[in-house]
């Protein structure tokens, strides 16, 4: 017997790393010594006072059953908390706060929550795959929205045509942004916010790297825009900031009715972020202070290394003020692809084309700094010689 995929997964975005990651595992089986900066995993261990935490919890009886509802009370207590110190903005912790399985399950689930059938999603394009993704499981309409360099990679609203303005329901924004390392300042955001506002379009803001971030000012929070509550969500992660990604924790915050409605989609589906680990971030919340400076200041030096080292070898990328990315031009008159492909055969170096972020991601090449400073260095000793 065989069973077809239904047409909403056969329509979902190919994945477009196939060849790259082929060749990375063809290379490895030759035993070459393979850098790969592909991937945007934290190396980094969670934080010792995380682990503490979650041990404690663990071996708790009382966490043992299903977690259910929107969250603990004194994790959901703890989100509030941390974001008046760090944003200004105080929130409703028992409506305005849901904890989510990784920043990432929010956002595939939101358009399901949040949109009909056909509605249309504007999705920025580079992105983070799961945006269109989630539109197309809603069965909602996919609408790229270009993010250009001239512009510092933020959209321009004013050019969407009026009549997609009128369909749309849903906008993803992303700030500090992957792939680009891209960040948005207040100003822009009161721009999307009263944008979404004039056209009556959900404003989904996902900013999983809040925290990673090296010169300049705090990135703001689209919640700091007054007015944004009528029709902003935020999205968050732990896994960033914490090096947290294997545990699956997140949360949203902002619009009541909207965090309801996603409330109510995961009642139907999930129950819940494990207990224990809801414990462990939000010993984290309480410990940020003492860690995120750390954690940046590796993740600075690893940028300061890399981008010197890679502008020396002729490649010409910005240097981020945030994420642990690095959005490098390409050489002219080769793609993303190609490119990629030279450097992992001449340099055994793995970068990810832009291409696999979407068409407007063509041209670039993304650099994960998830390795260590060695690592990083030995990198562009052969990118050196390969220029
Ligand atoms: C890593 C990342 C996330 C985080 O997802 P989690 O599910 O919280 O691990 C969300 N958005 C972007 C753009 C990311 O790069």
């Amino acid at each position: 017997m065989s069973f077809a995929e239904p047409r909403r997964l056969q329509v979902l975005p190919p994945y477009l790393f196939v060849e790259i990651d082929r060749q990375k595992q063809a290379a490895l089986a030759r035993g070459e010594d393979v850098i790969d900066l592909g991937v945007g995993d934290p190396d980094l261990p969670t934080p010792q006072p995380v682990l503490d935490a979650l041990h404690a919890a663990a071996d708790d009886a009382a966490n043992h059953g299903y977690p259910l509802g929107r969250g603990r009370s004194d994790f959901l207590q703890a989100v509030a908390e941390w974001f008046a110190g760090r944003f200004g903005v105080r929130l409703d912790p028992d409506r305005e706060v849901l904890c989510l399985i990784g920043s990432k399950e929010g956002l595939g689930h939101a358009p399901l929550a949040w949109v009909e059938s056909g509605a249309g999603v504007l999705v920025p394009e580079p992105a983070y795959p799961v945006y269109q993704a989630a539109a197309v499981l809603a069965g909602a309409e996919p609408v790229r929205l270009p993010l250009r360099a001239e512009r510092g990679f933020l959209p321009d609203l004013d050019r969407v045509p009026g009549d997609v303005a009128r369909r749309a329901r849903l906008l993803f924004l992303n700030y500090p942004n992957n792939p680009t390392a891209a960040t948005a300042d207040l100003a822009f955001l009161e721009e999307a916010v009263a944008w979404c506002r004039r056209h009556e379009v959900i404003l989904a803001h996902d900013m999983a790297y809040s925290e990673i971030y090296f010169d300049g000012e705090a990135p703001p929070s689209v919640l700091q825009v007054p007015g944004a509550r009528e029709v902003a969500v935020e999205f968050h992660s732990f896994s960033k900031t914490l090096s947290m990604a294997g545990w699956r924790i997140g949360f949203a915050v902002g619009n009541a009715d909207l965090i309801a409605a996603l409330a109510r989609l995961k009642g139907n589906l999930d129950s819940g972020t494990v207990s224990a680990i809801q414990v462990a971030a939000t010993a984290g919340l309480k410990h940020l202070p003492e860690i995120v400076p750390s954690l940046v200041s590796v993740y600075r030096r690893r940028r300061d290394v890399f981008v010197a080292g890679l502008r020396q070898a002729g490649f010409p990328a910005p240097w981020p003020r945030a994420t642990f990315y690095v959005w490098c031009p390409v050489p002219a008159a080769t793609d993303s692809t190609a490119f990629a492909a030279r450097l992992l055969q001449q340099a055994r170096v793995v970068a990810t084309p832009g291409l696999g972020f979407g068409a407007a991601g063509e041209g670039f090449v993304r650099f994960s700094l998830t390795s260590p400073e060695e690592r990083l260095l030995e990198a562009v000793r052969r990118l050196q010689a390969l220029a």
